[in-house]
């Protein structure tokens, strides 16, 4: 088989199997084949990996900061020098093109690796002076064992994205894949024993469902980290609360994107081209609810299609493609099944939305016009190339609307107007805003959401106040006085 993996699970530095647990198939989006056959991690696995890294996790915490950010940043230097390999991995996993898995997921990855490990030497606490002498100092301290639960449209970048601030911090690791893309984590675990991190440290267990809630509810877990969609967020973020443990918590959204008048057309119609059809749609953080001013409605939409035309939707590993199919049969219904409901709730399909009669999940790139904020196709995540252009008059009532969501997670504009620019960021409910711009993320920069987009943030400083915790010590240099 094209992709098939050394074994299913990688506990204690090694591949394992246990051909006990549940056969899961995985199948390349793109042409509907299987191409890996791996087993779900039963509870004899799901334990091997906590005692793992109990263990290994103790010895860690000893390790200083300059040691754990070397092993973390030879792992981002190796995942660099095998960015192709493991693109065509992530091409195989999620059926994105090689096009954009070659410049964004290992090498996100690797930047995440790198600037937690160019942190970790650089992770302290304080020293605070108090009266008398008097004096307390704080100590930042590891949480233990973090879980990971990834979704499946960026699977190596969020095995990242969680691992290497969690080991920068002196934790130990345990992550689980989405069911639906299970491949990249196991390579990511693989580098980083390659590059000297300890066994026990990164694992990785497959399964659906019910793997993660095994994980989430165990005692010995002190936090979990989940990217995922909402209705899962409120199970998981339920979960962890009633141990007290720590949580980060990635969801969905449905963002807007606002588009002036005195925009630059251009400008404005690739931010709309990269916020709703990269990765087919299936970004979190995706402007799927495009509000253009009624001025430049038509104008908009004419520059829009014409650019939409000249797409390239062909085989994945082609380097000219530039859109793919959807990561999954089941999601690619949920998708065209949107499709009618926005045709039946009275907006105006302009382009696409159609499926493409080849083996496969593929459907052309969807345009909707003339859609009002009470309809489904405004209202909900869809995670496919599905984008709703709704119209407006004034600053005011746009961002009324653009707020009026329970989602939260990113929110854009654009516009030549300086002031404007930054009194819509102002005002935007979400944890990201871009201006003249889409869909960044840096590792520099805090990524999360509000709302019910999730809590906690990911990439940044930001992260560390997430995955380590501070001891605070009181050091008396006088006479301890007592009342009696
Ligand atoms: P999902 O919620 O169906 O699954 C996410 C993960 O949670 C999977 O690994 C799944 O097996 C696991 N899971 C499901 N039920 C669980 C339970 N009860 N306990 C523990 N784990 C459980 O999401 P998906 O369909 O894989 O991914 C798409 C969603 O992810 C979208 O809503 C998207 O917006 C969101 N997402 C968010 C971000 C972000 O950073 N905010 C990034 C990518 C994707």
């Amino acid at each position: 088989m094209k992709a098939q993996p050394t074994a299913s699970h990688f506990v204690n530095g090694r591949y394992v199997e246990d051909t006990a647990g549940t056969p899961m198939d995985v199948i390349y989006p793109a042409t509907g084949e299987v191409i890996a056959q791996l087993h779900e991690a039963t509870p004899a696995i799901i334990e091997e990996a906590i005692i793992a890294a109990k263990a290994a996790q103790k010895e860690w915490a000893k390790y200083s900061g300059t040691e754990r950010g070397r092993i973390l940043r030879r792992t981002a230097d190796i995942m660099r020098e095998r960015n192709h390999d493991l693109s065509v991995l992530e091409t195989y996993d999620t059926g994105k093109p090689y096009q954009e898995t070659s410049v964004a997921d290992a090498t996100s990855g690797a930047d995440a690796l790198e600037f937690f490990g160019g942190l970790a030497a650089s992770l302290t606490g304080e020293h605070i002076q108090l009266s008398g002498g008097d004096w307390a100092y704080t100590v930042r301290e590891p949480l233990g064992l973090c879980v990971g639960i990834g979704a499946w449209n960026y699977p190596t970048q969020i095995a990242c994205w969680k691992g290497a601030p969690a080991l920068a911090c002196g934790n130990a690791v345990i992550f689980k894949p989405s069911e639906t893309t299970p491949l990249c984590a196991l390579k990511v675990a693989e580098i980083l024993i390659e590059a000297g991190l300890p066994a026990g440290l990164y694992n990785v267990v497959q399964g659906m469902g019910a793997v993660g809630g095994a994980l989430v509810t165990d005692p010995r877990v002190e936090k979990v980290s989940l990217t995922g969609s909402v209705p899962t967020g409120k199970k998981v973020y339920a979960a962890a609360a009633a141990d007290m443990k720590h949580a980060t918590m990635e969801l969905g959204g449905k963002s807007p994107m606002v588009v002036f008048d005195d925009a630059n057309i251009e400008d404005a119609v690739s931010g709309a081209i990269l916020g709703n059809f990269y990765s087919s749609g299936q970004v979190c953080s995706n402007g799927t609810r495009v509000f253009v001013q009624k001025g430049i409605k038509e104008a908009f939409l004419k520059r829009l299609t014409e650019r939409l035309s000249t797409a390239i939707i062909g085989d994945p590993m082609d380097e000219a493609t530039n859109f793919g199919p959807m990561v999954s049969e089941n999601q690619l219904n949920i998708v065209l099944g949107y499709v009618e409901k926005g045709q039946a709730e009275g907006a105006r399909l302009v382009c696409g939305g159609t499926r493409i009669e080849q083996p496969g999940s593929w459907i052309t790139p969807a345009v909707f016009a003339d859609v009002t904020d009470d309809m489904a196709i405004a209202r909900e995540e869809i995670f496919g190339p599905v984008m709703s252009v709704l119209d407006f008059d004034t600053e005011e009532e746009v961002v009324a609307r653009a707020n009026d969501t329970e989602f939260g997670l990113a929110a854009g504009v654009y516009t030549s107007d300086l002031t404007r620019a930054h009194r819509m960021a102002a005002g935007f409910e979400a944890g990201t805003c871009f201006i003249n711009s889409y869909n960044d993320a840096p590792v520099e920069v805090p990524f999360g959401g509000v709302k019910a987009s999730g809590i906690g943030r990911e990439n940044s400083k930001a992260a560390i106040e997430h995955y380590s915790q501070l001891k605070s010590v009181y050091v008396r240099m006088g006479e301890t006085e007592a009342p009696f």
